[in-house]
């Protein structure tokens, strides 16, 4: 175990990429799982709080401590096992994206939750219920979590497996590996909207209880190892980036393709459309980007990124239909970007990446902050929302971009102030974005999370008796609140 009590040594550690400051008097660094389970218990019989920090990617200050010590799951990243046959991995909590990937890759398996950063830790994505642009078709990190290792506030470890513990109804109970049996109830109203969605803790009345631990944000127990499900890699992907010379035909090429696609999920035949990812970028995104890709035609209004899995046999159908459906609705169809082979998909995802790497580079001079939303809507009620939204930018008097998820209608709209000094002034323009989100039945956050800065709109989207079942959950488990201090209440 190794401990850093001088400051100078821990001040990578009071910070994540929200650039949000906190402090802690030291850092604790287990080796083992077993020095995991004596750092918790260490912190518990002091009374002391405790922050658990991954690869501190996060972008809401979960993992930045308010006080007290730090945890980190860096030295906990190993991969126990590949079950090639069930099509499983066993990893530790701070197994990296970029680890996990690597490792897979020699097994032809793949793990479909696709967050954009890659040094993100497994810990970190199962706490924030990390999503990426394949949520589309397969969903967030949810799903592929088979069974977890979890360390409780009091030291005592919890082994939860899929399908086994549900509440009943409004009332469950968890039994700890040493026979402690932590009674759970849901019984203030709740609802938990039907969409993509990171915003506090997952409650629904019959929900499997493992759930409730994935996307609770470090507070209410610590991940220490789990299991996740895996699938084939896909033995073709095809790619595309379309330009579109109109607004609302991008948008209804959108719709088309999100309709089209959900049918085939359900129904799949092998050659239609099926999307497993459908990404935007707005008029400006392509500006920023069109420095170092001069080809962005001059007259595009804004991009789509789809991907489609396919079988060798299906390639001429599937393209002869994706260039058929692009040509109902855009007049640049001719310049569309097509990628099949690995060389031409890496660019395709850097094209992507750069976005918001040119974003930080803009903001870095001045030390400009940006503010960007995370929400996300119903379907049905997208274009409203983003109608209201884009009059909220337009009308701020700043650059702004807006790119993202749009097959899960969830958009990072970012106002970029002209200088720091102006951000506090258009701070209130945010909390219109998320009026609009949740008055269209929306979420506030759908894939960052809470953490110590959007607590204020956990409580707008959930009110006092949501917030109030929330924290009856975090009592349960931990009674003198000393997990993550300060994360979402
Ligand atoms: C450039 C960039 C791109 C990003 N893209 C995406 C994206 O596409 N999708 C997305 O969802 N997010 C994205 N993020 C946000 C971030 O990467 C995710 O939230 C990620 O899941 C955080 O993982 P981490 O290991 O860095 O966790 P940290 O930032 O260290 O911690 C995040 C939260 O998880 C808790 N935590 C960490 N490990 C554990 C553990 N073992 N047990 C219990 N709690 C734990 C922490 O206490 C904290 O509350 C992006 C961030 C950046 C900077």
């Amino acid at each position: 175990m190794i401990y850093k009590t001088h400051q100078d040594e821990i001040q990578n550690y009071l910070t994540d990429a929200s650039n949000f400051r906190g402090n802690a008097h030291q850092v604790i660094i287990p080796e083992t799982l077993l020095e995991l389970k004596l750092a918790v218990e260490e912190c518990q019989k002091l009374n002391c709080s405790l922050t658990i920090s991954g690869a501190r990617t996060g972008l809401a200050g979960g993992c930045v401590p308010l006080e007290g010590s730090v945890v980190s799951t860096e030295r906990l990243n190993r991969i126990v096992k590949i079950n090639f046959d069930a099509k499983e991995a066993t990893v530790e909590a701070g197994v990296t994206l970029t680890q996990l990937e690597e490792e897979l890759e020699k097994y032809k398996l793949f793990y479909p939750p696709n967050p954009t950063e890659k040094n993100s830790t497994i810990g970190g994505n199962i706490a924030t219920n990390a999503s990426g642009s394949r949520t589309f078709m397969y969903g967030p990190t949810r799903p592929f979590i088979k069974e977890l290792d979890l360390i409780l506030a009091s030291g005592e470890q919890l082994n939860l497996k899929r399908g086994e513990n549900f509440f009943f109804g409004k009332y469950g109970f968890l039994v700890t590996d040493s026979g402690s049996k932590i009674p759970l109830n849901i019984e203030q109203k709740i609802s938990m909207p039907n969409i993509k969605h990171a915003a506090g803790y997952y409650l629904n009345p019959g929900m499997d209880l493992i759930d409730l631990f994935i996307g609770s944000e470090g507070s209410l127990a610590v991940v220490s190892q789990a299991r996740i499900q895996l699938i084939d890699k896909p033995a073709n992907v095809l790619g595309l980036i379309i330009y579109f010379d109109d607004e609302e035909n991008l948008i209804d090429f959108v719709e088309e393709v999100r309709e089209e696609s959900t049918l085939s999920i359900e129904l799949p035949i092998s050659s239609d459309i099926c999307a497993r990812l459908i990404e935007y970028f707005d008029k400006h995104s392509l500006d920023f980007l069109r420095d170092d890709y001069p080809n962005i035609p001059q007259d595009a209004v804004g991009a789509i990124w789809v991907e489609q899995e396919f079988r060798d046999v299906e390639e001429d159908s599937i393209l002869e239909n994706w260039y058929k459906i692009i040509s109902e609705y855009t007049n640049l169809r001719d310049l569309t970007w097509t990628a099949i082979d690995d060389v031409e998909h890496k660019k395709m995802k850097e094209f992507r990446h750069t976005l918001p790497l040119k974003v930080t580079d803009y903001l870095s001079q001045n030390s400009k902050v940006k503010i960007a939303t995370d929400a996300a809507v119903p379907a049905n009620n997208f274009r409203k929302y983003y109608s209201e939204i884009l009059d909220i930018l337009q009308n701020s008097g700043c650059k702004y971009l807006v790119y993202g998820h749009i097959g899960n209608s969830h958009l990072h709209a970012n106002i970029l102030p002209r200088v720091n000094e102006e951000r506090e002034d258009l701070l209130p323009l945010y909390d219109e974005m998320i009026d609009i989100a949740l008055k269209y039945g929306g979420t506030v956050s759908a894939e960052h999370g809470i953490g110590k800065l959007k607590k204020k709109y956990l409580r707008q989207m959930f009110s006092d008796e949501g917030i109030k079942t929330m924290k009856n959950i975090k009592e349960a488990l931990d009674p003198s609140g000393l997990l993550g201090k300060g994360n979402l209440f």
